[in-house]
């Protein structure tokens, strides 16, 4: 707007007509489209962020980015969103541009609702290529700044520094819920601190967030056997990890199916996108309900919203784009379902 200054005043009347026409245009283009989800009455919600790595490799894309955030905040009240969860592949390189690029989008919620993000494997090492587990998350989301939270749980006991093995706790009309979020192909040791953080916690319904878990046709990653799967963590250079490296069958069988009070599991990362919804029992016969949702090739903004009852017992699904205003209504993405 500096220019304005040395316009006429005929020129800047035109420059301030043609943006409050845009800013008008771009409000009716979100009102005239809009068909977001209704919300439950008296229920609260979880809003689910699958990989936003395309939006920070393409600076054009970014505002996609910055509007899921920004309709979270706005609607923070609307819906009663009690947490955002990040699946992962923040980045597509690690890097320090992207990094806080993503920073400053997640800035848009502070104040508004807490979050927690996953590492994908584009998060983690040289460049995002998964070839170790080194990365800029703690450098950019430091642990020190969730202790401030009183939701915070805290992060793995061994590496008091990195929040990529952390917990989060709220309660919700006497209902009390645990987040847990694993690394991205966790290693052997995180099993018995994640365990022993659900036990502790046997009062909690817990959602656990790990990046891979399941790919799109519903099957839990396991390791390459024909090598036709899609992009298992076996596949990255961390498997050569000495600590070891866990994936989505490992954890069902080593975490999941173990505590009676999982009762979702969430992850993305499956290519191309990927939708898929399965319902497994685990060991105490209670239902797991474990879901994928992935909409980076689309990249149109796609969220998922999880809205609970008051009871936090039925749950309702949307998979919505605040950037195109749009609901996806394709198998998988629109789910009712029932916690035991
Ligand atoms: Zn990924």
């Amino acid at each position: 707007m500096k220019s304005a200054k040395f316009c006429s005043t005929g020129k800047r009347f035109l420059i301030i007509s043609t943006l409050t026409l845009f800013s008008l245009f771009q409000q009716n283009t979100y009102a005239k489209e809009t068909a977001e989800p209704q919300p439950v009455k008296d229920g609260f919600s979880i809003v689910v962020i699958p990989d936003t790595q395309h939006y920070l490799m393409r600076k054009k894309l970014l505002y996609k980015f910055n509007r899921q955030m920004d309709w979270i905040a706005e609607n923070k009240k609307r819906y009663d969103i009690q947490y955002v969860l990040h699946l992962g592949d923040v980045t597509q390189n690690n890097n320090e541009a992207q990094w806080e690029m993503a920073r400053k989008a997640f800035k848009r919620l502070n104040g508004k609702t807490p979050y927690a993000i996953a590492v994908g494997n584009h998060d983690v090492g040289l460049l995002g290529t998964a070839d170790n587990r080194s990365t800029l998350l703690n450098k950019y989301f430091p642990v020190k700044n969730y202790k401030k939270w009183k939701t915070f749980g805290g992060v793995f006991e061994g590496e008091p520094k990195r929040g990529e093995n952390c917990y989060h706790t709220f309660s919700v009309n006497k209902t009390k819920w645990l987040i847990l979020v694993l690394e991205f192909g966790p290693r052997d040791k995180i099993f018995k601190w994640a365990n022993k953080v659900v036990e502790k916690h046997s009062q909690y319904n817990v959602v656990l967030v790990t990046h891979a878990y399941m790919d799109q046709f519903g099957v839990l990653y396991k390791k390459m056997t024909n090598g036709l799967e899609t992009s298992p963590p076996h596949r990255y250079g961390i498997k050569n990890d000495k600590e070891g490296l866990n994936d989505g069958e490992d954890i069902w069988k080593k975490l999941v199916s173990k505590h009676k009070n999982i009762k979702i599991v969430i992850c993305g990362h499956t290519p191309p996108d990927g939708l898929a919804y399965v319902v497994s029992k685990g060991e105490s016969g209670n239902k797991v309900h474990q879901m994928v949702v992935n909409y980076q090739h689309i990249d149109d903004g796609t969220l998922r919203l999880l809205q609970f009852d008051k009871k936090g017992k039925t749950v309702e699904v949307h998979d919505y784009s605040p950037v195109t205003g749009k609901i996806n209504d394709q198998k998988d993405s629109r789910l009712t379902f029932k916690l035991d």
